[in-house]
């Protein structure tokens, strides 16, 4: 085996500070206690003190290679479809460091925190262009606390025109957020199934709607990398019988800058920083997943709103009708910083550029893989591309396979099994941010994992062979984690 050398690197074995502790080793630290039987080591162990003796060159070395064993956006390609794992830029990062930032406190007076207000007053202002939409929240933490948000929006909604709607309509290829955050909410999900190219048919829409619809959760492109061309039509559909559309826009950046949502019909958008908008996510890290509404729901968006009145930002809490707070102070303004560093990094000329550079990087890796792996739907895709282990199956490998052997080549494997109504789905997502030679590299990996189905299947049956971790139970792994060394 000859993999890339990028994927051989040292791989230590950890051991945990204690582990390497030396006893005694800071006995000479602390002078004779004059206190007669007081001594000062066994006091610190007494009052929970009880610390590892380590030198300063082992603690450095610890944490410096623990860092090391992250798998990151920084380290190697990962595309990871329905997350868009794309570059972090770093010059995000030292805008958001900047002590105007990091010293503020969000109990501060407005007329002390303007740069702050400002920042976050343009950021609505932008997300507002963006989508065609009127109005906008920064508050949600994550895409999936966005579709809350907007499930309470549309509750309140409805209980203001004393409506009794009780049913949420969701598509087949939803993410599972969607039927969560409606049931969460109190509303049943109800799912219609998309037709052969894997985008909804108004007519099945039709079929299902009627007076105890409250909505539609619709994702736009949906994951299967489609664009739900009939979304208009459904919108009609919708608000002929007072419904609302919900559209879940994490996938924002296959149709940022191109497509108009209020023109659609959309009155409730999520959009996930995190993913568009180049901030760093994964590993539970703080997001941000802001809303925006069409103006009929404006009244009842989360409180503060951030307002510009006579050249000045201020904080809007006079809003009577708003569903409340959903986030403490105003969101995750870090992340919105980072987000807001992008898009005017960018500038509006480059904004569709992201689009159509995610496009046709997830075309190009469709039709180059096309002729190796079986493609769920043979068509064009939006930003990312489904195919299956159809090919693979008559040597008995399947997709889980085909991923662990991707970690040999140093390539985070895709998304796996999901989604849901692809069998085996193996779902690439490049992003716009990834280079010709990258993509190469890694349509080259696929290929020699296709030829290795056929000539060595054991050896794709026991990958990964070069990491440090080899092929882990998978439930075992998620239900007993072993956190240790
Ligand atoms: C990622 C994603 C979500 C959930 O976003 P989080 O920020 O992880 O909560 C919802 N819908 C779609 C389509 C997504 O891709």
């Amino acid at each position: 085996m000859n993999y890339e050398k990028t994927s051989t690197g040292i791989q230590f074995n950890e051991p945990l500070l204690w582990e390497k502790s030396v006893k005694n080793r800071s006995k000479d630290l602390f002078i004779e206690s004059d206190v007669k039987d007081f001594n000062i080591e066994d006091s610190l162990i007494e009052n929970g003190l009880n610390l590892p003796e380590l030198s300063e060159l082992d603690v450095v070395r610890h944490f410096t290679r623990l860092s090391q064993l992250n798998f990151s956006i920084d380290s190697n390609f990962y595309p990871l479809g329905s997350c868009t794992m794309k570059y972090n830029p770093k010059i995000n990062e030292s805008i958001a460091s900047l002590d105007g930032f990091t010293f503020s406190h969000p109990l501060i007076k407005e007329k002390y925190v303007q740069g702050c207000l400002h920042v976050m007053y343009h950021m609505q202002e932008i997300l507002k262009t963006l989508t065609g939409l009127d109005a906008a929240t920064l508050q949600p933490a994550a895409g999936a606390h966005g579709e809350f948000t907007g499930m309470l929006l549309i509750h309140k909604f409805n209980k203001v025109k004393g409506l009794k709607k009780t049913k949420i309509i969701i598509p087949d290829s939803a993410h599972g957020t969607n039927p969560a955050s409606a049931a969460i909410c109190g509303f049943s999900p109800i799912s219609v199934k998309s037709n052969e190219n894997g985008i909804i048919d108004a007519s099945s829409i039709e079929k299902i709607m009627d007076e105890n619809v409250a909505g539609i959760i619709i994702t736009n492109p949906n994951t299967l990398g489609f664009f739900e061309e009939n979304l208009k039509e459904i919108a009609e559909i919708i608000h002929s019988k007072d419904g609302l559309v919900y559209c879940d826009g994490a996938n924002l950046n296959a149709i940022l800058g191109i497509v108009n949502f209020k023109k659609m019909g959309v009155d409730i958008l999520h959009i996930n920083l995190h993913k568009t908008f180049a901030t760093p996510h994964g590993g539970g890290g703080p997001g941000a997943g802001p809303l925006c509404v069409r103006d009929i729901l404006e009244p009842y968006l989360p409180k503060p709103i951030i307002k510009k009145k006579k050249e000045k930002f201020v904080l809007d809490y006079n809003r009577p009708d708003s569903i409340g707070k959903i986030h403490s102070f105003y969101g995750n303004f870090n992340i919105i910083i980072r987000a807001y560093c992008y898009i005017l990094s960018m500038g509006k000329d480059n904004i569709k550029k992201i689009a159509q550079m995610s496009v046709l990087n997830a075309n190009y890796i469709k039709e180059k893989l096309k002729p190796y792996f079986k493609l769920s739907y043979d068509r064009n895709c939006m930003h990312e591309c489904v195919f299956n282990d159809e090919l693979q199956r008559k040597n008995g490998i399947t997709t889980m396979d085909i991923a662990k052997k991707l970690i040999d080549f140093g390539i985070h494997p895709p998304t796996v099994y999901f989604p849901l109504i692809v069998k085996n789905a193996l779902m690439i997502e490049p992003t716009e941010t990834e280079s010709k030679q990258t993509l190469d590299i890694f349509i080259d990996a696929m290929k020699k994992i296709a030829k290795l189905a056929e000539e060595n299947p054991e050896e794709l049956k026991t990958a990964p062979q070069l990491s440090r971790t080899k092929r882990v139970d998978e439930v075992l792994a998620a239900r007993k984690p072993i956190l240790k060394g």
